[in-house]
C-alpha cells in the first residue's frame, strides 16, 4: 500500500524535526497532496492513524489540502492548472505539457508542544 510507506516516511520526518527543534508532541499536521500524486486522502488518513500509534504524532489533528495540478504548456509558453495528468491544455487544447509539481506529498505546517 503506497499510502502506508508515505506515512512511514512522514513519521521519520516528524521524528527528525522533533530532535532538531526539541519538541515532544505534534498537535496538528497540515499536508499537501498533489493532484497527480495518486494518493487518496482518506487512505492516507487511515494509514497515518495506523503508523502514528504510540508515537509523537498520536492524537494530532491532520489537515490534508490538495493543491491543483500544474503543467507547463509549450504551445502557450505558460503554466496552467489541469484536473488530471492526461488533460490537454485548458487554454489552447495543446498536448505538449510537462508536469510542474503536484505529484508529491509535502508537509506544509506543523503545530507542536
Ligand atoms: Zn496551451
Amino acid at each position: 500500500m503506497h499510502e502506508l510507506s508515505l506515512c512511514e516516511r512522514l513519521l521519520d520526518l516528524l521524528q527528525e524535526e522533533s530532535r532538531r527543534h526539541a519538541f515532544r508532541r505534534v498537535t496538528r499536521i497540515r499536508l499537501a497532496v498533489g493532484q497527480f500524486a495518486c494518493v487518496d486522502p482518506d487512505a492516507l488518513r487511515f494509514a497515518f492513524d495506523v503508523v502514528r500509534r504510540d508515537t509523537l504524532a498520536d492524537g494530532a489533528a491532520v489537515d490534508i489540502v490538495q493543491p491543483p495540478g500544474l503543467v507547463w504548456c509549450d504551445d502557450c509558453a505558460c503554466e496552467r492548472e489541469v484536473p488530471s495528468r492526461l488533460a490537454c491544455c485548458p487554454t489552447c487544447g495543446g498536448q505538449r505539457l510537462s508536469p510542474r509539481g503536484g505529484d508529491d506529498l509535502t508537509l506544509v505546517e506543523l503545530e507542536v508542544v
